[in-house]
């Protein structure tokens, strides 16, 4: 049986999160309710019981490549836009419109990395928030990029670095980052 909402505005929280697949513990901090009501809404929303486990420690276990990097990056960015986190604390509503607006660049890129959960994204923004993690702008692209003070590796501007990796060394024109040259530069090599 549900227990009685602490108030209107936590339990529309509490389903807004657990519609997007929010762990229990996430559930409980962003919207200011017990863990026992938690569990309840995320059942009575997925039908499912909650999954157990720990959250991710910290934000530089979601990094665990360029590409990863570069995501997060933009993710935090959002997070940023949205003020998921500010002095006060964190904000439920700016960590659900990351979710929603970062999901939907998702969907339209189909790109081949699972996207970041709602779980991880609210990980990203308490971390900002700590100050563990931060937004460095590139002086070179002039994007901002994530600098995760735990990190031994990932500490420097992963757009760049994706960018260097899809540039042709002979033409620099662009190329796949997996080949050598581009492929008209591999044609002209082979003449
Ligand atoms: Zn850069
Ligand atoms: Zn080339």
């Amino acid at each position: 049986m549900m227990q009685k909402p602490d108030n209107l505005r936590s339990l529309a929280i509490a389903h807004a999160l657990a519609e997007r697949g929010a762990r229990t513990s996430v559930i409980e901090l962003l919207a200011g309710i017990t863990q026992g009501h938690a569990r309840a809404v995320i059942r009575n929303v997925t039908g499912d019981d909650p999954r157990s486990g720990l959250l991710p420690v910290c934000s530089s276990t979601l990094i665990s490549s360029r590409r990863r990097h570069s995501e997060a990056s933009v993710a935090a960015g959002i997070l940023d836009l949205f003020r998921a986190h500010n002095k006060n604390g964190l904000s439920a509503d700016g960590i659900i419109l990351t979710y929603d607006t970062y999901s939907m660049l998702n969907s339209t890129f189909h790109g081949s990395l699972k996207p970041l959960s709602i779980t991880e994204l609210f990980v990203l923004a308490r971390d900002l928030r700590l100050g563990s993690t931060e937004l460095r702008r590139c002086q070179v692209c002039l994007s901002k990029w994530l600098y995760c003070s735990d990190a031994t590796t990932y500490c420097e501007c992963p757009h760049c670095l994706l960018l260097t990796d899809a540039t042709c060394p002979s033409c620099q024109g662009l190329k796949s980052t997996r080949a050598r040259l581009c492929s008209e530069c591999r044609s002209q090599e082979g003449r």
